[in-house]
């Protein structure tokens, strides 16, 4: 259960009967107060109190910051990525960021549009989001560019499709197919 105002520091969220505390409050004698700006969410069947800090709304990328998104277009040696998160928390702003195939030649197979990528923010210049994609970074989810079908990692480079057995070439990041991992990492 969702509450749509934005509680303040020190507002009360509810009876430490009712709730526990949880992310964002604390408990004050028999109340729970909210010990962030943001909004509260319920949860009923853990009995806990939490705030979604609004500042997380405005997440930025900054300089360092680790991104997962996909692959919107490749034009060229340009990756366009929608950015869904950074450093692991949602974001829903849908910030383009981009990304320079290392070598023009030989990468640019590597990696194609609705791949799910890791990468690494290295500069904002020009309001531009430049990534980068390092070592450990790279595809963490694609699907068979045949038929859709799921696949499988088979090697350092390659994934094959458990569906029609189609072998790729991709830039695979170490996290490639868990994604759980790398969101708590
Ligand atoms: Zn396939």
């Amino acid at each position: 259960m969702r509450n749509k105002r934005a509680f303040l520091p020190g507002e009360e969220l509810a009876t430490i009967e009712e709730f526990d505390v949880g992310y964002g409050t604390y408990s004050d004698g028999d109340k729970v107060r909210a010990s962030i700006v943001g909004k509260a969410i319920y949860d009923l069947k853990a009995r806990v109190v939490k705030l979604e800090p609004l500042s997380k709304r405005l997440l930025m990328p900054s300089e360092g910051d680790v991104v997962l998104g996909s692959v919107e277009m490749v034009q060229g040696p340009i990756i366009h990525v929608r950015i869904k998160y950074i450093n692991g928390q949602r974001s829903n702003k849908g910030f383009i960021g981009l990304a320079l195939f290392q070598n023009k030649n030989e990468d640019k197979e590597l990696i194609k549009v609705s791949d799910i990528i890791k990468a690494k923010v290295i500069s904002l210049e020009n309001g531009i989001i430049h990534l980068s994609i390092e070592k450990d970074d790279g595809v963490i989810h694609t699907l068979c560019s045949l038929c859709g079908g799921k696949v499988k990692r088979i090697g350092d480079r390659a994934i094959k499709c458990v569906k029609c057995g189609n072998v790729e070439v991709r830039k695979l990041s170490k996290y490639f197919g868990n994604l759980t991992e790398i969101l708590s990492s």
